[in-house]
């Protein structure tokens, strides 16, 4: 396994062309706006090292037997599952962002047993290269983004009859030596904390749309692949160099728009190509995996915010009022409640063809339809407990100032005993969660993030089975089935 200074090293081997606000960046890993989300990854090779986490950090391969970062395994069980859980929590805990780690994670996993499925009903030879690709990712200890989002142009036409055909990723050429694509990939988290990047189709495609069912893996730096840096609320106090201001003083997490222009893949590295009839399946075990996913970060994420609302009512000196300690209780309850569905989903997990475990689907569904609503109302409860200073604070440089932080230090103190400085900071985090750059992660991302509410509730209808729930029903009723 790598170290972290070891990780943040091989960053910088990386040649990503990267724009951010209108500019090529130089040096990527050292700009303050991307930064955070550096660290945040780099905390998922620390806690692999901590003694303390190892257990839920790491496992054993089941490849080469090796002790891998968990962030690289493939599912042998359904403790893995719940292992994962746990380890998301403890880094939404630890970060309270998006540590970017688990769309890679995520996606392989699905990889994995859809090319073994696809080499036994075609013959195709995907599996073995998939799993040559995926020792390396063990053995070397990588991040990979799992590229799934295409464009999607006008939502109402399928792939090949968008006026632009390039809005969904397809094949544009087939050599001897591989294949050249092209199109790109939205709201990639993670891309430039990454060193491969893992393409999959985004939906069930069709035959005419065979040219866009396409599964490879490509090095992040590969040649004609461009990042254009998505830009977060708030993100521009990162370049004001204090600590204060930006909520959370170390973590954060980023999407990036990826382009692919005729960007070359290898032949070992091409892991599905034109077999249209699994796409429909990864899409399904990617998305399930990662609404699974859910049940853990955005928990974690939950508990640093609850902490954050319980700790702010306490230097405003109301915690101690009915109101503000229900609601508080009703914040646990929310975020427990997503916890249990990811255990759940975990813990009913099943081995596929390959070995590899899948989660129970149903209810990783319903896991990341919760998710596109408690959150939202976990941060309304915290927005309400901290009250509307929050977004009404003066700037850390008028704090700072010799006359204005002067006044600032005594009209905007608390309870006694307690440095307005620190009310100042709970506020900025309480803010950065809810409003500013972590907004991205906790809310946003749950509304949208591994698919919008419409796509759970699809899902939680296609495995509803209500045929069968009728006949409980009619037998508990007493109706005998009628003859067709
Ligand atoms: Fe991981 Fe959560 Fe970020 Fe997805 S949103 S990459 S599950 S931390
Ligand atoms: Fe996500």
């Amino acid at each position: 396994m790598l170290t972290a200074d070891e990780y943040i090293k091989s960053l910088r081997k990386l040649n990503l062309k990267v724009y951010l606000f209108g500019e090529l960046v130089d040096n990527v890993v050292d700009h303050p706006v991307i930064k955070p989300s550096i660290n945040s990854v780099a905390r998922t090779y620390e806690l692999a090292a901590d003694p303390d986490y190892r257990e839920v950090m790491t496992a054993q391969s089941s490849l080469n037997r090796q002790v891998i970062n968990r962030f690289t395994h493939l599912h042998q069980s359904t403790e893995d599952l719940i292992k994962k859980i746990k380890m998301q929590r403890i880094l939404g805990q630890e970060t309270a962002s998006c540590f970017q780690r688990c769309v890679g994670f995520d996606a392989f996993n699905a990889v994995d047993s859809v090319t073994f499925e696809m080499d036994k009903k075609l013959d195709t030879d995907y599996h073995h290269r998939f799993r040559r690709f995926i020792q390396q990712v063990q053995e070397k200890d990588l991040v990979v983004d799992g590229a799934m989002t295409d464009p999607k142009g006008d939502r109402s036409l399928r792939p090949s009859q968008q006026a632009d055909p390039d809005l969904y990723l397809r094949l544009v050429e087939e050599r001897e030596d591989g294949i050249v694509v092209k199109g790109a990939k939205t709201h990639q988290t993670g891309a430039l904390c990454s060193h491969e990047i893992l393409a999959m189709p985004t939906v069930a495609m069709g035959e005419e749309d065979s040219n866009y069912a396409l599964c490879f893996a490509v090095p992040s730096d590969s040649d004609n692949l461009v990042y254009i840096y998505g830009r977060q609320s708030s993100d521009t106090r990162k370049l004001e160099g204090g600590n204060i201001d930006v909520g959370n003083c170390r973590y954060g997490g980023h999407e990036a728009l990826v382009i692919f222009d005729n960007v070359f893949v290898p032949k070992e590295r091409v892991f599905m190509c034109g077999e249209y009839e699994f796409s429909g399946s990864l899409v399904e075990r990617f998305a399930g995996y990662h609404r699974q996913s859910y049940g853990g970060c955005k928990v974690g994420v939950g508990d640093v915010l609850i902490g954050a609302a319980a700790q702010i009512a306490e230097y405003n000196g109301v915690q101690r009022a009915s109101h503000i300690r229900d609601k508080i209780i009703e914040m646990v309850n929310l975020n427990e409640t997503i916890y249990s569905c990811g255990i759940a989903c975990s813990s009913q997990g099943v081995p596929t063809a390959s070995g590899t475990y899948l989660i129970d689907l149903l209810l990783a569904n319903v896991c990341k339809q919760n998710v596109t609503r408690y959150p939202y109302e976990i941060a309304r409860l915290a927005e309400d407990i901290a009250g509307g200073l929050m977004v009404t604070l003066p700037s850390e440089k008028d704090f700072n100032h010799p006359e204005a932080g002067k006044y600032l230090k005594k009209y905007l103190k608390g309870v006694d005993g307690v440095k307005t400085e620190n009310r100042l900071r709970m506020l900025r985090l309480l803010e950065n969660m809810t409003l500013g750059t972590a907004a991205v992660g906790y809310r946003t991302e749950s509304m949208h993030g591994a698919g919008s509410p419409q796509a759970q509730r699809i899902m939680i209808s296609r495995q509803a089975d209500l045929e069968n729930k009728k006949k409980m029903a009619r037998a508990i009723a007493g109706i005998e089935e009628e003859k067709q």
